[in-house]
C-alpha cells in the first residue's frame, strides 16, 4: 500500500513527522507538504504562478504552495505511480464543526478522494501538542481496519484525537460535525507607520456540541471519526427554491 502524507502546518511540523513514521511501519510513505504553515488555506489552489518543489533533508518534499497544491501535484503527475490513499495531518489543533470549512488539513485529504482507498484527515485536539503519538497509533489502527474491512474509496474520514495517551482513550465513535458560535472579533492593531491592520480572531466556542457530535466524542475522551461528503447541495431545498423562483 502506498500512502501519500500531507498537512497544512508545513513539512517541518511535529505532527507530520509522527504521522509519516507511524505509517512507514505499515506502508510505503511519500510526504509532500507546504514549505510553511498554511493553516486556514482551505481548498485553495495556486493558479497565478508555478509551483516549485524541493526534496528536503528528511526526505519530505516541500512545495511553495497550499495543502491542496501539494496533493494535487502528487496525484496529477508529480510521481510515476499514484498513491492508494492520502492521509493528512497530524494537525496541531482541532478540526471539528465549522473548522472543517477553513481547514487545509481536511482539504488536503479531500484532494485525494479519487484514489483507491478512503482519504483521511487527522487532528490532535490540543493546545499543548503532547500526544501526537496517540494520533499516530490511531491512524495505524484505522488503516489496518481499512485493509481488513474496506470502505468505499470516495469515503472521507475526519478524525479528531483527544490529547491524551493511547491507553487513556475511551474508544472511537462515529460522529457528525457539530457547530461553533460565530468567530471572535478581528483584532485591530497599528503598524509601525500608524496604519491600522487586523488579525483574524480565534474560532468561536462550541454551540452544537451535543451527543453524536465530534465535539461531544472528544470531550468525553473518544476519538471522533466523522464521514464527510463533498456535495454541498441542500437536496431538501431544491423544490422549495424552485417554487420561490417561480413565485410572482
Ligand atoms: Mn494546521
Amino acid at each position: 500500500m502506498r500512502i501519500l502524507v500531507s498537512n497544512d502546518d508545513g513539512y517541518l511540523a511535529p505532527g507530520i513527522e509522527v504521522l509519516a513514521a507511524a505509517l512507514s511501519e505499515i506502508a510505503d510513505v511519500n510526504v509532500i507538504a507546504p514549505d510553511r504553515n498554511r493553516s486556514g488555506a482551505s481548498h485553495s489552489l495556486t493558479l497565478d504562478r508555478p509551483l516549485r518543489t524541493s526534496r528536503q533533508k528528511n526526505g519530505f518534499i516541500s512545495v511553495e504552495g497550499t495543502p491542496t497544491d501539494c496533493v494535487h501535484l502528487a496525484v496529477n503527475g508529480l510521481f510515476d505511480t499514484l498513491p492508494d490513499m492520502v492521509i493528512s495531518g497530524i494537525n496541531a489543533g482541532a478540526n471539528m464543526g465549522d473548522d472543517v470549512l477553513y481547514s487545509g488539513t481536511v482539504a488536503a485529504a479531500i484532494e485525494g478522494r479519487f484514489l483507491g482507498f478512503p482519504a483521511m484527515a487527522v487532528s490532535l485536539v490540543s493546545s499543548s501538542d503532547e500526544n501526537y503519538q496517540t494520533a499516530g497509533q490511531v491512524v495505524k489502527t484505522l488503516v489496518s481496519r481499512l485493509k481488513e474491512v474496506p470502505l468505499p474509496a470516495d469515503t472521507i474520514l475526519n478524525v479528531n484525537v483527544p490529547d491524551v495517551s493511547y491507553s487513556e482513550l475511551k474508544g472511537m465513535l462515529s460522529t457528525r460535525l457539530g457547530r461553533r458560535h460565530q468567530s471572535e472579533s478581528v483584532v485591530e492593531m497599528r503598524d509601525p507607520r500608524g496604519l491600522p491592520c487586523y488579525w483574524v480572531g480565534p474560532p468561536g466556542p462550541e454551540e452544537d456540541a451535543g451527543i453524536g457530535t465530534d465535539f461531544y466524542a472528544v470531550n468525553q475522551g473518544y476519538v471522533s471519526v466523522t464521514p464527510l461528503q463533498i456535495d454541498l447541495t441542500c437536496h431538501d431545498a431544491i423544490e422549495k427554491i424552485g417554487a420561490w423562483l417561480d413565485h410572482n
